[in-house]
């Protein structure tokens, strides 16, 4: 099934971001993870695409295997910023051949050996590129990244969601955002989308933190902002890996409530491998998830 034909429904979207295994790990660490999930009746699963690694081969057949052999819908992440056009045909093709529907059309992070290489011409600069292409291509549900707070390189918040407008118009069934930890950056950035008359739905990324070393990465990467009860918690139980756990996945749990509680459009958590975080989530929410129309 298309996610665009999902969102259609009325109903908020609930779906978890898994990623291949690293290198060191079998590629089966994952089907696991995935029957786990598979418990928690997710409307898809989406698998990331590493933009210049090795694992970029198994999204293909992770994504293949939750659809056809889970029985899952699925999202496959695909990147255009490292590839020729040649490899992203032959990827959509690959996906295809598997059934799967729904891409989630992005640039992707150029790696820095890549930076450092004056030969180094990529043939895409932006994701509106890739989102053209696959349209040309064919009949898919086709979504995109946004990021409430900016996008890390942007110096302009507003060039930002100009270019963000610039995608949705290319024809973007839906949107995915990076995660947050403030709602209100959120519901602001949803009115900065209504004033440009973007009506994409969107989809919104939550991360449950619950361990110090991933907070210090992800705000890194990210430069997301961490508000003040997102901080005292941090402060009272970095050193208590048990009560930050906790604490991270009630705090994941409440925002979530509060977004559904707004008629968010879908909720899509980043598991980072580890069901038994998503499966407490899921659990604190079994009620409100039944009972919520959008
Ligand atoms: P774009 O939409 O192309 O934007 C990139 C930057 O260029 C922005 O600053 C934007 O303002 C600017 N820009 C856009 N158009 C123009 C223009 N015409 N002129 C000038 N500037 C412009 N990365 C992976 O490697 N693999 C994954 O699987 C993956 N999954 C992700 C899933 C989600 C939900 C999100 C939010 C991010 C994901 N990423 C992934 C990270 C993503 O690849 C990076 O954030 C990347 O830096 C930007 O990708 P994008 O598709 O948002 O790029």
């Amino acid at each position: 099934m298309k996610i665009r034909d999902m969102l259609l429904e009325r109903k908020p979207t609930v779906s978890f971001e898994v990623f291949p295994p690293k290198r060191d790990y079998p590629i089966e660490t994952i089907h696991d993870t995935i029957k786990e999930l598979k418990d928690l009746h997710p409307d898809f699963i989406s698998v990331t695409y590493g933009a210049a690694g090795s694992t970029q081969n198994h999204t293909v057949e992770i994504a293949s295997k939750i659809k056809n052999e889970f029985g899952i819908e699925t999202l496959a992440h695909l990147t255009c910023v490292t590839s020729t056009r040649d490899q992203i045909k032959r990827v959509l093709h690959e996906l295809r051949e598997n059934q799967i529907e729904n891409v989630l059309a992005l640039r992707g992070d150029i790696p820095e050996t890549y930076l450092k290489n004056p030969n180094f011409t990529p043939q895409y600069h932006y994701a509106s590129e890739l989102i053209r292409e696959i349209h040309a291509d064919g009949d898919w549900s086709i979504g995109g990244a946004c990021y409430p707070e900016g996008h890390v390189e942007s110096k302009n918040k507003l060039d930002d969601i100009k270019f963000l407008k610039q995608k949705t118009d290319e024809g973007l069934d839906f949107l995915v955002t990076q995660l947050f930890f403030d709602n209100e950056m959120f519901y602001q950035f949803q009115e900065k989308l209504e004033l440009l008359d973007i009506q994409t739905p969107v989809i919104a990324g939550i991360f449950p933190f619950v361990n110090i070393r991933q907070i210090k990465r992800i705000q890194e990467i990210s430069g997301c902002n961490l508000p003040p009860k997102f901080l005292r918690i941090l402060d009272r139980y970095e050193h208590s890996p048990k009560a930050l756990q906790e604490a991270g996945i009630a705090y994941a749990v409440d925002q979530i409530i509060d977004l559904l509680s707004s008629g968010v459009d879908g909720i899509h958590i980043y598991t980072m491998n580890k069901p038994e975080v998503t499966k407490r989530i899921m659990r604190s929410i079994n009620h409100v998830r039944s009972t919520l129309n959008r």
